[in-house]
């Protein structure tokens, strides 16, 4: 078997059998086949797709790629959520300490920034000393003894979706259906989740853009948990706006806390509500008001921060500098608008894109990240601004990099004489 024979095949739109799918993958993390053929691939599949049939092999093939957390290793129920990519979307920071506190075992695998997106991981490495590569060992302790793990794909778990991942997010074949499916699936299959909400985006800020989109890639991914015999849901949320107020690394962990802490309840709140809730009630906790006020118990008791306080220190992590006010780059622009009005948009995926520009995120898989740069946003969607009245905050160590994220941000905003009905975040159940 040859990699350009399969590159070939998938780029004329031919279906690809099993043995081919496992031979790239296999290939890919073997080294066998090198990065530019691997590329070719995933640019093959992100213009010719795949079938439901190739999506499942591709999954299983990225799930096993390394080892697998079996059910002996892990006691209890292993739960999770997983987005398909947004911008400020910190949930996960706010749901796994929610949860794991209140009894369920969150064993996860996170990815990086992908795109204008950022992820987890790379939120996390924003506190000074964390550690999200753990070895297995260590991460399967960590997830007995503090019920809350988080670790990046590595050599050992998911290596596949290591080495695809890094190479998608700087070849532009992140936003694919079967591409984006097989990522998310085969990350949570080798975590062997019982429980799993997605977190479909939709809109600007998300990898699919209208909701037809959304509902295909959700219907692909609950079909491979629910064949793989997992309980899993998902829900579309709306990504046309940032979530929170805070986009980038070091502020974005910042918000989490303050959302922790029970000082905060904004959009990114009831979004955290509604997943955390979803994860509970389909873990067999009770019905959904139940699960709606278990969440809020697990902040105003401050169970959810002491949580995420144990796992940042188990993974070597320290949390101090965030919680004193350490979290914003030394260079700063404030950003006014001319004209008053109301927000009537703050498109998501330009907002990504001007963090990206601040050193937020990466341009070259080598990429070193600034991560305090990013943004605060003091109003959102449906806010009165009144003209010479700051929307926004931007942030970078290298100072010269400000003046064109300003004018890339002011490109993201629009003002409307009339009130818009603000729109529910959570758009439907899949
Ligand atoms: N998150 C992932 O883990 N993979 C993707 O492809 C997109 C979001």
């Amino acid at each position: 078997m040859r990699a350009y024979d399969i590159i070939k095949k998938k780029r004329d739109g031919l279906m690809l059998n099993k043995e081919e799918i496992s031979f790239m993958v296999k290939g890919a993390v073997s080294g066998e086949v090198p990065d530019y053929q691997v590329s070719a691939f995933l640019m093959a599949i992100y213009f010719k797709g795949m079938t439901e049939r190739e999506t499942l092999d591709l999954t299983l093939e990225i799930a096993n790629s390394g080892e697998t957390v079996d059910s002996n290793l892990v006691g209890g129920i292993k739960a999770d959520k997983h987005s398909t990519g947004g911008v400020g979307d910190k949930t996960s920071l706010i749901i796994s300490p929610v949860i794991a506190s209140l009894g369920l075992k969150v064993v996860k695998m996170s990815g990086r920034g992908l795109g204008h997106t950022g992820g987890t991981v790379d939120k996390l490495e924003s506190i000074k000393g964390f550690n999200s590569s753990l070895d297995f060992n260590k991460f399967i302790s960590v997830a007995n003894k503090v019920g809350l793990s988080i670790v990046g794909q590595s050599k050992t778990l998911a290596p596949a979706d290591k080495i695809f991942y890094f190479l998608r997010d700087v070849t532009a074949t992140v936003d694919s259906i079967p591409l984006i499916a097989s990522s998310i699936m085969g990350k949570k299959l080798t975590a062997k989740d019982d429980v799993i909400v997605l977190d479909v985006k939709c809109g600007s800020g998300a990898f699919m853009k209208t909701l037809e989109d959304a509902t295909d890639l959700a219907n692909s991914m609950v079909k491979i948990g629910k064949g793989a015999n997992k309980k899993i849901s998902a829900l579309i949320t709306d990504m046309s706006e940032p979530l929170g107020n805070y986009v980038g690394n070091a502020l974005e962990v910042y918000e989490a806390l303050e959302v922790l802490k029970g000082n905060v309840k904004n959009d990114l709140y009831y979004v955290s509500r509604a997943l955390s809730s979803e994860i509970l009630y389909l873990s067999g906790y009770g019905d959904k008001t139940a699960c709606d006020l278990a969440f809020d118990d697990a902040i105003k008791s401050g169970k959810a921060l002491l949580k995420f306080k144990e796992f940042v220190k188990e993974q070597g992590g320290d949390l101090s500098y965030i919680l004193n006010g350490d979290y914003k780059a030394k260079y700063s622009l404030d950003i006014t608008l001319t004209g008053s009005g109301y927000i009537e948009s703050i498109n998501a995926e330009t907002v990504g894109l001007a963090c990206l520009r601040l050193g937020a995120g990466r341009n070259k898989k080598e990429d070193e990240i600034d991560y305090k740069a990013g943004v605060i946003l003091y109003k959102k969607v449906g806010d009165f601004i009144n003209e010479g009245e700051k929307i926004a905050t931007i942030y970078s160590s290298n100072e010269s990099l400000l003046k064109d994220a300003k004018q890339e941000f002011l490109s993201a905003v629009t003002l409307s004489q009339t009130k818009n009905l603000v729109k529910d975040k959570v758009i439907k159940i899949v």
